[in-house]
């Protein structure tokens, strides 16, 4: 029987053995402290997943008392990734995570791992989301891809059929993926921050990014691409530990531990305003720079992406 919402924050608590347990733990308290996936709300204190705008749901301010006897003390910070992110990248996430317990066994082979960790997230019930999905959205691609898309959260489309990125959104970035002289599956792995679907495509709330984290963390271990573009905030935001807007981490290269970061629109957002396709092009080239990849000629038939 499924455990309701409540005992399984209580077993969880009471789990704190378990590293994995224990790194949702370190994430809830950094959401606690509203580290990710903070932004403004709109009018009606909803969140909405357009114009690559993440509004989760916001973490209270907490009350303070009008004269505090003493400062706060400061919040412990995770230790620095080792060596500091690669020379001219941005920015690098927060390290804190990065010793959890792997899901799956890493003696296995990538693709093995990629399978079980698939398997594993099948049975999840760690958010409420798995009571409304109707499939499970892993992900799409090989282990050894060297460019990782990360989305938001799969649609109606992806919910009805289990695969990343296949409705009007998904055709538009396979379009983007055969300009760049790049293979759908072959050259390209393609996942969201969520593998089940919000209702109403609404937007992840931060609990539940916190919980479907450890899939993303391991399953972009495992694939270990070159260069991991992030699709709209919430991606860019969950993977970079930000709460700055698409707008204004585009253009430039992050850090993922290690890994080059390039952030840019989403295509949804693309397909509302065409106009901004020049940027995502920009960013595009750069993700091609970073991949060692010649720039494709304009009009020359490109790749083999999916339609
Ligand atoms: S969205 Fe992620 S955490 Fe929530 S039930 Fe699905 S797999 Fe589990």
């Amino acid at each position: 029987m499924d455990a309701a919402p409540g005992e399984v924050k209580d077993s969880m608590a009471a789990d704190r053995s378990d590293p994995r347990r224990a790194a949702l733990e370190v994430l809830r308290d950094e959401l606690a402290g509203g580290r990710y996936l903070m932004a403004p709300r709109n009018k009606k204190g909803r969140g909405t997943r357009d114009e690559g705008r993440v509004t989760g749901r916001a973490v209270p301010e907490p009350k303070t008392s009008p004269q505090p006897s003493s400062p706060p003390a400061p919040r412990p910070q995770p230790p620095a990734p080792e060596g500091g992110p690669p020379e001219g990248l941005a920015s690098s996430r927060d390290a804190g995570l990065i010793d959890a317990k792997p899901l799956t066994d890493p003696a296995k082979s990538p693709g093995e791992r990629l399978a079980e960790l698939a398997r594993l997230s099948e049975k999840c019930k760690q958010c409420e989301l798995n009571k409304t999905r109707n499939k499970l959205v892993f992900g799409d691609g090989k282990p050894g891809a060297e460019l990782l898309f990360v989305g938001e959260a799969p649609g109606a489309d992806e919910d009805a059929t289990g695969v990343p990125f296949v409705g009007r959104a998904g055709q538009l970035l396979n379009k983007i993926i055969a300009a760049m002289g790049l293979v759908r599956g072959e050259h390209v792995y393609i996942c969201n921050v969520l593998k089940c679907r919000p209702p109403g495509n609404r937007t992840p709330l931060p609990s539940e990014a916190a919980e479907c984290w450890p899939y993303l963390r391991e399953q972009i271990e495992i694939v270990a691409p070159r260069v991991i573009c992030a699709l709209g905030s919430p991606a860019a935001r969950t993977l970079l530990g930000t709460e700055e807007t698409i707008g204004r981490l585009r253009g430039r290269v992050h850090d993922f531990r290690g890994t080059p970061l390039v952030a840019t629109y989403h295509p949804a957002y693309l397909l509302r305003n065409p106009p901004e396709k020049a940027k995502v092009w920009e960013d595009m080239k750069l993700v091609l720079k970073l991949l060692g990849r010649p720039v494709p000629k304009p009009g020359k038939p490109q790749g083999g992406g999916q339609e």
